[in-house]
């Protein structure tokens, strides 16, 4: 069925046709039409399937539905996410699909100055995207009342009832009123965590979409097995033979982040970093040249990959594999959004072959083998055009002075 069929608000149709929306995707179809009705849901679909206008796009309706005058300081619909840059980017699917409509959407999160936040919540918001730091602060100085919420969305819900969050979500609690409607998205969850999000509904209406396989079909992913100290070269060539791809490039710290973007600079290749230690200005400069595509080559840590949304990004790089299987799956996930597709590689080093097979057993089907001959891992190596040598060659070459003897006897 075409958005077009649907009852919606008029001004929501011609959004969604500006937008190019035309019909909804699965979760769209299948969430949208309980979520009218004013049911809880706990949705679970892949990543890239539209899972952020399969909330926003009932809710608004819902909100022009019930039009209410303001409250002062007062939210009728909360929206839970877990960093900053994912906040922005549901405020603007909101934003989107409600223009015209004067519903007022704000997002609210931590690095910026409260004041100007303050203000904006004086004369109350329909829509408010928080990440749960910034919200407690101003719920707790009495600038925020949570008493009149209609509706509570939690996106990336698996991982804001996760370890990490958990405490501040339970905390959230005591401030929502007993009668609300309860939205929970995610594209992986486990049992545990499913259980507890359903303590937390009402009756919900459980949507799953392929939970057998959580990558979803549209991303090709494949593993290829490269020392440790190799990975560089491996990387300069995906680069060199695909000069004009975007890629997202995940690396396990931000100091290697910073590591590997100095080696793509010797060898004269153009990267950036986005990572925790970057503040918020410099994240959003980053991520805007690298949505824009002025920005090919993006190292990050996990901070970019949840829910962020980049168009075309065609390779996801796991230059370091990561340490879960649903950090597997939300990395890949930055490809082959919506209906495109994508290509995720992964290197994998000797000593990470344990938590390739983790990986692989949690995934229902094995990943696919990209298997380089001897000669091709030669040449690779060969090709490099970064003249600096290895910490470990460096240090054989180097004359036996007391200070280069000390840093070997350490490292031992
Ligand atoms: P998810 O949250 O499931 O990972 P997103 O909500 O970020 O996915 O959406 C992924 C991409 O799909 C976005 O670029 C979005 O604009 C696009 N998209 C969403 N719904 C539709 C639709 N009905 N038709 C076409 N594209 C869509
Ligand atoms: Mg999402």
């Amino acid at each position: 069925m075409k958005f077009e069929k649907y009852a919606f608000h008029p001004l929501i149709k011609s959004n969604l046709a500006e937008l190019g929306f035309k019909k909804p995707t699965d979760i769209q179809y299948k969430a949208i039409t309980p979520i009218l009705k004013g049911e809880d849901v706990l949705a679970i679909a892949q990543t890239g399937t539209g899972k952020t206008a399969a909330f926003a796009i009932p809710t608004v309706q819902r909100l022009l539905d019930h039009s209410r005058k303001l409250n002062i300081n007062a939210v009728r619909c909360l929206v839970m996410v877990p960093t900053h840059e994912l906040a922005q980017q549901v405020k603007q699917t909101f934003q989107q699909v409600s223009k015209g409509s004067g519903l007022t959407i704000y997002a609210i999160y931590g690095g910026l100055e409260q004041d100007p936040q303050i203000k904006m919540l004086q004369s109350g918001i329909d829509v408010l995207i928080a990440t749960p730091g910034r919200l407690f602060d101003l719920i707790s100085q009495g600038y925020l009342s949570l008493s009149l919420l209609e509706v509570l969305i939690v996106d990336e819900a698996d991982h804001m009832l996760g370890r990490g969050f958990i405490k501040d979500m339970r905390d959230l609690l005591p401030h929502l009123p007993k009668k609300r409607q309860t939205l929970f998205f995610s594209a992986t969850i486990n049992e545990e965590i499913k259980k507890l999000a359903y303590s937390l509904v009402h009756k919900a209406i459980r949507i799953q979409l392929s939970p057998k396989n959580p990558v979803a079909k549209n991303i090709e992913h494949a593993v290829a097995y490269v020392e440790m100290d190799d990975k560089r070269y491996f990387l300069e060539q995906l680069i060199k033979n695909n000069p004009e791809a975007k890629m997202l490039v995940f690396v396990r710290t931000k100091v290697r982040a910073e590591r590997v973007q100095k080696a793509l600079q010797r060898m004269e290749l153009k990267a950036d970093t986005l990572h925790g230690d970057k503040d918020q200005k410099q994240r959003d400069e980053t991520l805007g040249r690298f949505k824009s595509g002025v920005l090919k080559v993006l190292i990050t840590t996990d901070i970019s990959a949840r829910g962020i949304d980049i168009p075309e990004v065609d390779f996801v790089v796991n230059y370091d594999l990561p340490e879960t299987v649903e950090h597997y799956v939300h990395r890949v996930g930055r490809t082959g959004r919506g209906f495109a597709k994508g290509q995720a590689y992964s290197f994998c080093s000797p000593e990470e072959k344990t938590i390739l097979e983790q990986i692989e057993k949690e995934l229902t089907e094995p990943i696919e083998r990209i298997s380089i001959s001897k000669g091709d891992y030669a040449m690779v190596k060969a090709l490099t055009e970064d003249d600096s040598k290895d910490w470990r060659q460096l240090l054989k070459e180097a004359p036996p002075t007391k200070k280069t003897a000390k840093g070997k006897k350490r490292r031992r």
